[in-house]
């Protein structure tokens, strides 16, 4: 299947209708947005009960990568039940970090990067650092 670049909304796109993204199923403010091979789903919200589910699996079966930006209230709940990966990076567009559950998985680099982020420096109490290296006391504070 090949998916249009950009926005889709509930019923207007073949791909829309193809996964059943539907106006019948979702409200009109709802939308999904397809980049660079991945489709973002933004403001989602369902008429019907199970109706977000089941767009959920029509999306894992075409094996695309899927992000579901700055999530709130029911969302984090259906995401942590989900066992999603809840990623955060920066986004050069809107200037600030972005929160994103997502079907991608961290590469190891990447968990190697996180968990220094994280960790608590034994020297000053601070995060953040290169290495073992403490950004805050510039000791080699970190695991
Ligand atoms: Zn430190």
């Amino acid at each position: 299947m090949t998916i249009q670049e950009g926005q889709h909304v509930p019923g207007k796109t073949q791909f829309a209708v193809d996964i059943g993204f539907t106006e019948d199923l979702f409200n009109d403010y709802s939308y999904l947005w397809f980049k660079d091979g991945v489709l973002w789903l933004s403001f989602i919200s369902s008429k019907q009960k199970g109706a977000f589910r089941t767009l959920m699996q029509n999306i894992e079966k075409l094996g695309l990568i899927w992000r579901i930006p700055t999530p709130m209230g029911r969302m984090v709940e259906i995401g942590i039940k989900q066992g999603w990966s809840l990623f955060i990076e920066y986004d050069e567009d809107m200037e600030d970090d972005l929160e994103y559950f997502t079907n991608e998985e961290e590469t190891e680099d990447e968990y190697q990067e996180r968990m220094l982020r994280e960790s608590v420096c034994h020297s000053c109490g601070g995060t953040g650092g290169e290495g073992h290296v403490c950004e805050k006391c510039g000791g080699l504070g970190h695991d």
